[in-house]
């Protein structure tokens, strides 16, 4: 890549959430090699994002490209309606034997949004076909859970695109976040406002969505196993379904293989995506319980009203599949808890620094908030020239590295973490 493909860039193409007009600067990647991101100069970064959660094994994995190797030589894709395949029901047979009980019914979608949008959908239509009218979501302040509409609708109403489209988006019930911390002395009124809003408005909500354990891009906040279980308990109290949004929290990034696990629940509707496929593609997946599949099936429309072009694409299912494989025949608790025990050597000691609000370490995810919130162009020079690829926003400066990362590359990461404080 040259300057005028720089140039080109910054002039044509959108980036996540950048001005057109005054596009932040996007750095060049040539090739991705396990841990590491090589410019063309041939320099490399080490990866601090797992690009944004996903890449877990690192890149250019040779059994993760065999596997979309040996599917591309088969059949790239073919529609999924009135066909199936062996990747997807590979992949399906996997999701069922390790997502907690009882979810075994799969819709298998193209990104975490649209998952979101499904789940939505999947309780709107249960509740349609138990004749009952509840159209309302209940969810959770800080909460994030993608960028389509309906998927807007329950992200953070203040720190989201809530006001850019007001009037557009379905009017949900929002109720304070957890306070606890995961490590926390629980304290029960954390569910008072949850409780209050179910006692007053229960008849009207279909369903709580929410991101188990870790909200993440609404401020990556980490709370109480205690109000997971909690909010748990008040759905089967109320008879209201539990959407659990393991998008980001998935495959073993909090230490659990589902965030869920930490309080010992099951959710009724739990959405999947970003590491499912180890990062290679994009690719999504809902799940529920045969009660909600059922119920839905039963109803007016006589089954579930979606269809996507690429619905169980096989290359996706392929190397998701092998990415599954692998990350649960690898010890992925021991490399995980290895991940957290440094993360939080290195990086607890730098709470005392005046510009640091909080540091929080849940598995191998690191995060320090910051007093004000950072600048992300000037931050990211920095990062890149340590040879480090960390992505801060807001307030946060954070990581989730690739499970592979070496104790040595992760101690660059946060060694340059604290060298941005200044
Ligand atoms: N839910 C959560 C919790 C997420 O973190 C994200 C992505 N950041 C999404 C949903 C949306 O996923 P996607 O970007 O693949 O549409």
């Amino acid at each position: 890549m040259n300057n005028a493909d720089i140039t080109f860039d910054a002039k044509h193409i959108w980036h996540p959430y950048t001005s057109m007009s005054q596009p932040i600067p996007a750095y060049p990647i040539m090739e991705a090699r396990g841990v590491e991101l090589v410019m063309p100069d041939g320099k490399r970064l080490i990866d601090g994002m797992s690009s944004w959660w996903a890449a877990i094994h690192g890149y250019n994995h040779p059994e993760l490209n065999q596997a979309v190797t040996t599917q591309l030589s088969k059949m790239s894709h073919v529609m999924f309606g009135g066909i199936t395949h062996p990747p997807a029901v590979n992949l399906c047979k996997q999701l069922v034997a390790i997502t907690p009980e009882p979810l075994e019914c799969i819709f298998l979608a193209d990104s975490g949004s649209v998952a979101v949008e499904v789940a939505l959908k999947m309780a709107l239509q249960y509740w349609q076909a138990k004749g009952e009218k509840r159209q309302r979501i209940l969810t959770l302040r800080h909460g994030y859970h993608g960028d389509t509409f309906g998927a807007m609708a329950v992200c953070d109403p203040d720190n989201s695109m809530h006001g850019l489209y007001k009037g557009y988006l379905p009017p949900h019930v929002f109720v304070e976040a957890p306070q606890c911390g995961f490590n926390d002395e629980w304290n029960p009124a954390d569910l008072h406002p949850l409780e209050a809003q179910l006692a007053e408005n229960s008849h009207e909500i279909a369903a709580i969505i929410l991101e188990p354990i870790v909200q993440g891009a609404g401020g990556m906040h980490i709370y109480h196993p205690a109000y997971l279980k909690g909010v748990r308990d008040l759905c089967d109290h109320y008879g209201l379904l539990l959407i659990a949004d393991e998008i980001a929290t998935g495959f073993g990034r909090t230490g659990k293989l589902f965030a869920c696990q930490h309080a010992n629940i099951s959710p009724d509707i739990m959405c999947i995506g970003k590491a499912l496929t180890g990062g290679y593609m994009t690719l999504s997946a809902t799940l529920t319980t045969r009660h909600v599949a059922e119920t839905i099936s039963n109803g007016e429309a006589g089954c579930f009203m979606h269809g996507p072009t690429f619905m169980g694409n096989p290359l996706a299912c392929a190397v998701a599949d092998a990415s599954l494989s692998l990350l649960l025949n690898s010890p992925w608790q021991q490399t995980i808890a290895n991940i957290e025990l440094q993360l939080k050597a290195e990086l607890m000691p730098l709470r005392s620094h005046p510009s640091v609000a909080d540091i929080r370490v849940l598995g191998a995810i690191g995060v320090i908030e910051m007093k004000q919130p950072v600048d992300t162009a000037a931050l990211q020079k920095v990062f890149v020239e340590n040879g480090v690829w960390v992505r801060p926003f807001g307030k946060l400066i954070y990581v989730m590295p690739p499970y592979i990362i070496t104790p040595e590359q992760l101690s660059k990461v946060t060694n340059t973490m604290a060298k941005v404080l200044g």
